[in-house]
């Protein structure tokens, strides 16, 4: 009885529409959106609790961990409420009744700060933490001791981009592009592509440090790799990391956050180094990490 009067079993889908009768429809990213970034594939793992957090662009420089779901506005103190607004994390407020948290409101593995609307939802997720610890789905990130050259981190050199002051995701020429191509998988092209200029390596004095003390190791002098000579369009596409074929394209979407930030030299003094990059690779024979400079050794 119930099969007769099922209009999927007709040529109909489940509601009733026709199947197959309506093109795909097909998504594309609006030219005037303030994010490229697919919400697809945004989402990671704290490495100190293992709870999942949501990253979004807060601004064209800088990518936030949020919470995945919402609280109550009023649990959230004032400078702690998030909102996405056309695909970005805004710290404003918008009087919706529910409001995103950074996950470091939240993390378990960092100091309880005691906010009283945010305990319940810190203790799930300390709750989470346990269940993955007990289950082996999760191994807390080791910090890796620095006598060890295995586990240092890898290079990334400082960049000097529209006047302002970055470290790179990767060395230069290893930085890719991060379009989705029409085959939907991330650009493989690098933003060193043949046929443009490339940037020159300067050494710069190294920015002074707000609020912390600078350590005595580190050089007063840094390489950065100059990219403010090149033309605006052409440091307009080193700031979107993307290829000159998908700087080109400007409906294509980005896959990938581009993992530039703002150069910090206190978070960042082991990436400061008075010699450039290639030169230091070349010396350490192209393999490995160099030997630090003879009279700046970089801190430990
Ligand atoms: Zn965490
Ligand atoms: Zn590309």
């Amino acid at each position: 009885m119930r099969a007769t009067n099922n209009p999927a079993a007709d040529g109909f889908a489940w509601d009733g529409t026709p199947k197959n009768r309506r093109p795909p429809r097909a998504l594309r990213v609006s030219p005037d959106s303030p994010t490229k970034l697919l919400r697809s594939g945004q989402t990671g793992r704290c490495t100190a609790c293992g709870n999942r957090v949501e990253w979004y662009y807060r601004d064209s420089d800088r990518a936030v961990p949020l919470h995945p779901g919402e609280l109550p506005t009023h649990l959230v103190p004032d400078d702690q409420r998030w909102h996405v607004l056309s695909g970005a994390a805004r710290p404003t407020q918008d009087g919706s009744p529910w409001c995103r948290v950074h996950h470091h409101a939240l993390c378990p593995a960092t100091p309880n700060p005691g906010v009283p609307g945010l305990q319940e939802a810190r203790r799930n997720l300390a709750l989470n933490t346990r269940r993955l610890l007990d289950t082996g789905r999760f191994t807390p990130r080791q910090t890796p001791p620095a006598t060890d050259p295995a586990q240092t981190p890898p290079r990334r050199p400082a960049v000097q981009l529209l006047h302002l002051l970055y470290l790179a995701p990767a060395p230069v020429d290893q930085i890719t592009c991060v379009a989705q191509t029409r085959a939907r998988h991330r650009c493989t092209q690098p933003l060193l592509a043949p046929r443009t200029t490339p940037g020159t390596w300067i050494c710069i004095p190294t920015p002074a440090t707000t609020g912390h003390l600078t350590a005595p190791s580190t050089p007063t002098v840094m390489a950065a790799y100059d990219l403010n000579q090149l033309p605006y369009a052409e440091q307009l596409r080193w700031r979107a990391q993307r290829c000159p074929t998908h700087a080109a394209t400007p409906s294509a979407a980005d896959t990938a956050l581009t993992g530039r930030e703002p150069f910090d030299t206190f978070v960042h003094h082991q990436h400061i180094h008075p010699q450039p990059f290639d030169t230091l690779h070349h010396a350490a024979g192209g393999h490995g990490l160099p030997e630090p400079p003879p009279r700046h050794p970089p801190p430990t």
